[in-house]
């Protein structure tokens, strides 16, 4: 499934507040696959366990979409929950509850294949042979089409790619204007080595880049108030081309349920800003000059 707007994906994390109808869901889908945004992001996890099964409720309602539509969930994460009330808050990348939670997973997407699956977050204790038995058989099976990773290190992605006789999609990584570490961590240059999209969570902070009062989050804040007057444009647009601009081609995942805030970042696209003004961001977050 080709990936319309390829530098956008919408998030699901926060689903389960948003408090849309099964209907409204739809609406909402049918919308931004109108602005081009067919992929969607997902984790077992989120909202509690809650929110692939609100979306797979609006996915019954016009199940024509699926083939019109990308899905990527993630396992891997184990939360204490009154729907598995034997859980404790471990990583579990062990074969069975990957395949496990892959098959709830498509019970409560109400599909029959994903598009990507990716392992939510390094685990200390992961055995790369049994995760690739597990990747390996979920892809004979034709539950999984493509494979990936979250939050994980160079050296985290390499043992585990030196398992799978597949290259990993990407390594979904928290990057915005005010979170660079994996700048300096090697993360980017590792996955640019290897002409790897990074998918980019969170870029607009969570939110809290409207609403921290951290000295960092001011500065940076400023600029961008700064930039957006220069541009003619809204801070948020302002902080969503600076992932843009960069050579690398992030992904960017859409964290609102708004879909003006929606058009508001994909507009950013037509916005050329430039070398100077994207050290000024940089160096605002830093807090001091480069040397
Ligand atoms: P985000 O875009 O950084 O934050 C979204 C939040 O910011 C929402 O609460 C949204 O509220 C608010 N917001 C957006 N525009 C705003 C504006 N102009 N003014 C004020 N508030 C605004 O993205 P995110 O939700 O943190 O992350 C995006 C996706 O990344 C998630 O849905 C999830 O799929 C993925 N993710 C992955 C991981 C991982 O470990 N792999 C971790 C976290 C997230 P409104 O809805 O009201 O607009």
């Amino acid at each position: 499934m080709l990936n319309q707007n390829n530098n956008f994906i919408q998030g699901c994390w926060r689903l389960n507040s948003w408090d849309f109808s099964d209907n409204e869901l739809l609406n909402f889908i049918y919308q931004l696959l109108d602005l081009g945004v067919n992929c969607f992001d997902h984790a077992d996890i989120y909202g509690d366990y809650s929110c692939e099964a609100i979306f797979g409720r609006a996915m019954r309602l016009a199940p024509q979409i699926r083939h019109k539509i990308n899905l990527t969930s993630k396992c891997g994460i184990k939360l204490p929950s009154s729907k598995f009330p034997d859980h404790t808050h471990i990583y579990d990348t062990s074969y069975q509850h990957i395949i496990d939670s892959v098959n709830r997973s498509l019970v409560n997407l109400s599909t029959d294949y994903l598009d990507l699956l990716l392992i939510h977050r390094p685990d200390p204790l992961m055995d790369p042979e049994e995760v690739a038995r597990a990747f390996e058989q979920l892809k004979q099976d034709g539950k999984v089409l493509n494979f990936g990773v979250s939050n994980f290190l160079p050296h985290q992605f390499e043992l585990l790619q030196a398992y799978l006789d597949f290259p990993l999609q990407t390594n979904q990584i928290e990057v915005s204007v005010i979170e660079h570490q994996n700048f300096d961590n090697g993360t980017i240059n590792h996955l640019h080595k290897l002409k790897i999209r990074p998918q980019v969570w969170s870029p607009l902070g969570g939110g809290s880049l409207f609403t921290d009062s951290s000295p960092a989050n001011a500065r940076v804040r400023q600029v961008l108030s700064n930039l957006a007057d220069k541009y003619n444009c809204k801070i948020e647009q302002i902080a969503t081309v600076w992932l843009l601009r960069h050579p690398i081609r992030f992904q960017i995942l859409l964290g609102s349920s708004k879909i003006d805030r929606i058009r508001d970042m994909l507009d950013s696209q037509q916005i050329e800003l430039s070398r100077d003004d994207w050290f000024q961001i940089w160096i605002a977050q830093v807090g001091h000059d480069i040397p």
